[in-house]
């Protein structure tokens, strides 16, 4: 017997002991095949929960044998369990637009964004979403495959990456952007050789036109929540951090869902990590990550933004981009970076830093570096957001310094903007080394898995067959796109549980399944352990359970 499988025994041994004589369990799941996460005690085939936690897990006979007269009992059908999915970086979408996502070209992004327009009050801005630069001519977005089609309607489409918006002629006359126009700091509004903006705005320029747009209500962000709450736990998700500071509509509708139990998922926000935020500011952020501590809702983190992304050029590059158009701009100095981290860290708050590029990611260890040596040791867990394209001397200061390592195992999926587009920008020896999760992983970072939803979708299980396989879902690339950094099926699903896990400080209760953390798991219609890839894109979650509460059942049954 090997020597876990003994030191398990007689720590079951002696929490059943533990638990006779005690209330017996709400419930049992019984005739499972569990991964639970845990190095100790890797597999069971029984849990038993009472109120939101795990009471005891282990063999069929044993949990049986824990069952009192009100004690319900499922058989799971052999079917495989994990611990509940944990996305480390998400955002809550409350707008609706267009879904441009996967469109062929122009004429296709026109079509989705016409079919959308008739739904909406004939006056509204036409907004969309998900466009990549290689869906227009010669990579390069321009309103005027907008202006001819929508002539007197504002039209406002993000890019997939969130950093870019192209807006049409009407929705810069109604923004004020025109030849006139001064750069604001932080963004560009790209030019024609004549100075006529092209409606191409990025980086902080998004604002110059989206400060336009009404906001949501109340309302319409509650309904977006419930609405993604049931979509995450349909898809496993038990746990969703939030990369973005909430705004007081979303604040409320969150704590409108806390009130009337309605929350399916838990969360945890940031606030906003800025330059030279003001007491009070950063006092309601103490306050607020006071406020927000539970179960079910917590805060204590901070996000900023060092950089853009590769595909709109705006990461900030160690060299020039290989197509040219000079090497990105850090979005901070360094010395307006140490400055924030040591007031940050002083108010107790943990912070999470959007790196893409070389340089920007060597910048974020530096300054975290610097803060541990000016402000001592501490648990204080900083994270680098996104990584892409880390130059591979600093990928074991990721260990050194107890950095983590958040990263979207999605982002490494081999489509045509990432094949066309990015890999071309970066050249072939940087993007070598692009989202190099086992590379990361040998060197013995600590990595939390997310998807940066709507950004990518938010289904864990694509993003993991991607971080197996480098290919995408059909496939190809055949062999897998820079398969060097392949990771195993065990390592990927432990980056999506307990690494997100850590990631939040909630190790101790959540991310792998053992008697006493929260009840948290998802139940998989179909084996992926031990099964060709192709598997983990037809399992589906059966069963999701989120403090031992049933937040999705697959109906019909798979
Ligand atoms: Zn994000």
């Amino acid at each position: 017997m090997p020597r876990s499988r003994i030191t398990w025994s007689l720590a079951f041994a002696a929490l059943v002991t533990a638990c006779r004589g005690e209330t017996p369990p709400d419930r049992i799941y019984v005739n499972a095949r569990i991964w639970t996460g845990d190095s100790l005690a890797p597999s069971a085939t029984a849990l038993a929960l009472r109120g939101d936690r795990i009471l005891a897990i282990g063999d069929d006979a044993t949990i049986r044998a824990l069952a009192g007269p009100s004690t319900r009992a499922e058989d799971l059908g052999g079917r495989r369990v994990l611990p509940g999915f944990h996305d480390a970086h998400w955002h809550l979408p409350t707008r609706r637009h267009a879904d441009l996502v996967g469109a062929r070209d122009t004429a296709d992004i026109v079509r989705r964004l016409q079919a959308f327009a008739a739904t909406l009050p004939d006056s509204a801005w036409i907004t969309g979403r998900g466009w990549t630069p290689d869906m227009f001519p010669s990579n390069t977005a321009h309103r005027r495959y907008l202006d001819s089609a929508f002539r007197d309607r504002p039209v406002l489409l993000t890019d997939r990456d969130g950093h870019q918006v192209l807006a049409n002629a009407r929705a810069l006359n109604l923004a004020g952007i025109g030849s006139e126009t001064p750069e604001p700091a932080g963004g560009a509004i790209i030019r024609d050789p004549g100075g006529r903006p092209t409606g191409l705005l990025q980086e902080s320029a998004m604002g110059l036109a989206r400060r336009h747009l009404p906001e949501p209500t109340a309302d319409e962000v509650y309904v977006a929540l419930r609405e993604q709450m049931h979509r995450a736990a349909a898809l496993g998700l038990t746990a969703l951090q939030v990369a973005n500071a909430l705004g007081p509509a979303e604040v409320d509708a969150f704590e409108r869902a806390l009130r009337e139990d309605s929350l399916r998922v838990r969360f945890r926000v940031a606030v906003p990590f800025s330059k030279a935020p003001s007491d009070s500011a950063l006092g309601a952020w103490v306050a607020f990550s006071r406020r927000w501590a539970g179960p079910l809702l917590r805060a204590g983190i901070a996000k900023g933004m060092l950089d853009g992304t590769v595909d709109a050029a705006t990461a900030a590059m160690l060299a020039p981009y290989a197509r040219g158009g000079g090497s990105g701009i850090p979005m901070w100095s360094d010395v307006e970076l140490s400055a924030a981290l040591a007031r940050y860290d002083s108010a107790g708050l943990q912070v999470e830093l959007h790196a893409i590029g070389d340089r920007a990611i060597r910048m974020a260890l530096d300054a975290f570096e610097r803060l541990a040596t000016s402000r001592g040791p501490r648990d204080r867990r900083p994270r680098i957001e996104h990584l892409e394209v880390p130059d591979p001397v600093d990928i074991p200061r990721f260990k050194a310094l107890d950095v983590i390592a958040s990263t979207q195992a999605i982002f490494a999926g081999p489509d045509k903007t990432t094949l066309e587009n990015y890999v071309p920008m970066l050249g072939p020896e940087r993007s070598a080394w692009a989202m190099p999760f086992k590379a990361l992983d040998d060197a013995g970072a600590r990595q939390a898995f997310g998807s940066d939803y709507p950004v990518f979708p938010m289904d864990p299980m694509l993003g993991i067959y991607i971080a197996v396989t480098r290919t995408m879902p059909d496939g190809t690339p055949a062999g897998g796109w820079q398969p060097q950094h392949r990771l195993s099926l065990e390592a990927a699903l432990h980056h999506y549980t307990a690494g997100s896990a850590h990631a939040a400080f909630r190790e101790g209760e959540l991310g792998v399944l053992r008697a006493g953390m929260l009840a948290d798991f998802v139940v998989l219609s179909e084996e992926i352990i031990g099964a060709e890839p192709a598997a983990l894109l037809r399992a589906k979650p059966w069963l999701t359970v989120m403090g031992g509460r049933e937040t999705h059942r697959a109906q019909p049954l798979p």
